[in-house]
């Protein structure tokens, strides 16, 4: 039997068992109410949801990456970016981070965009693993299809699918990308991409069997190697916060205006995020938050309430699926109380 411990043998060595954050909404069931949520309501969200978790200490960085572990675990920000384009923050909101697997729904966006969402239906597929992030297992049983660009062979078949001359043409466009998602220049964390391509021999051989499987066209060293430096780049909660408000607001930044997605291809990328966005938790997620979201082992968090706002997390000790403890637990309880739910419009 597949033993998820083992895939996170490194990761999760020796850390206290950690409980998947248990917290069912309350019976009453939260819908997306139609008006935005008031600057009142917003601040009052992030300031409870701060304060309730802020002296959780369970979980613990993940150290398969070295830099990872010597992130201060302390840190917790939170962000939220509205339809008017307005951020507000709580916490260590301007703290750069990696965003590690955070990046993977905007390189999938973003080869969309370029090749049609169908590359990404046929390439890698639309479906969830039930396995960890990194699983081989998951490869194997479908010759590398029938999984998602979010867990990383998908991811990295995604990235392989970039079009461009050379690699450093693909970075370029990764790059502007998730930068005009942002609003502001992004750069990578050159401590933490050095650490982790010097750690990546997992993903090397992902990244050689899904070239095996011709699931991409690119060298598949320069594929892992792009995905190695799009995880390394570097945000705060607030720019993944304006990142996850660009997915709500139908693929326009609502900081500066600029559509940056095509509106047609946003459903398709939620819809992926709540199937797989926390990895094989993502069930158990869905079921307590109702909102699409993507995880990153950096620590990062960001969640989608289309229509309404953007929301991020920052937190860095993770529990055994990779995912922020304190940062599930905020989002969990924004969502919850801002009713943002897309399942219950009711009408
Ligand atoms: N760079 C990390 C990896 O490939 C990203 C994983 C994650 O955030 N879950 O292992």
């Amino acid at each position: 039997m597949l033993n998820r411990r083992k895939f996170f043998g490194a990761m999760t060595a020796g850390a206290a068992a950690v409980a998947a954050p248990g917290l069912i909404p309350s019976a009453k069931a939260h819908a997306c109410s139609a008006s935005a949520p008031s600057e009142a309501e917003i601040k009052a969200a992030l300031a409870a949801a701060y304060t309730a978790h802020k002296g959780v200490s369970e979980g613990q960085n993940a150290d398969y990456i070295p830099a990872l572990a010597k992130v201060p675990s302390r840190y917790f920000g939170i962000a939220l970016a509205s339809a008017d384009g307005q951020v507000r923050e709580v916490g260590d909101s301007r703290q750069p981070f990696t965003i590690q697997s955070i990046s993977k729904p905007f390189t999938m966006a973003l080869v969309m965009q370029e090749s049609g969402p169908k590359l990404i239906e046929d390439s890698v597929g639309v479906d969830a693993t039930g396995q960890a992030f990194n699983a081989i297992f998951a490869i194997e049983q479908h010759r590398g299809r029938e999984m998602n660009p979010l867990v990383n062979p998908g991811a990295i078949a995604t990235v392989g699918n970039i079009k461009g001359a050379s690699p450093d043409e693909a970075w370029g466009k990764i790059i502007r990308f998730y930068s005009a998602c942002a609003g502001r220049q992004l750069q990578v964390d050159a401590e933490v991409y050095k650490s982790e391509s010097e750690t990546n021999q997992r993903n090397r051989a992902i990244g050689a069997l899904m070239s095996a499987y011709e699931r991409f066209p690119m060298d598949p060293e320069a594929a892992t190697d792009l995905y190695t430096r799009q995880c390394s780049v570097s945000a705060s909660a607030r720019d993944l916060a304006i990142m996850a408000a660009t997915l709500a607001f139908g693929g326009r930044n609502p900081v500066t205006g600029q559509q940056v997605i095509d509106r047609a291809l946003v459903p398709g990328i939620l819809a992926v995020m709540a199937t797989a966005g926390l990895y094989d938790d993502s069930g158990k997620w869905l079921f307590q938050c109702r909102l699409p979201a993507k995880s990153g082992v950096g620590g990062g968090l960001i969640a989608v309430a289309p229509g309404r706002f953007g929301v991020a997390a920052f937190s860095p000790p993770l529990d055994e699926a990779g995912n922020s403890v304190r940062s599930q637990r905020a989002i969990i309880d924004i969502a919850q109380a801002l009713n943002a739910n897309p399942f219950a419009q009711f009408g």
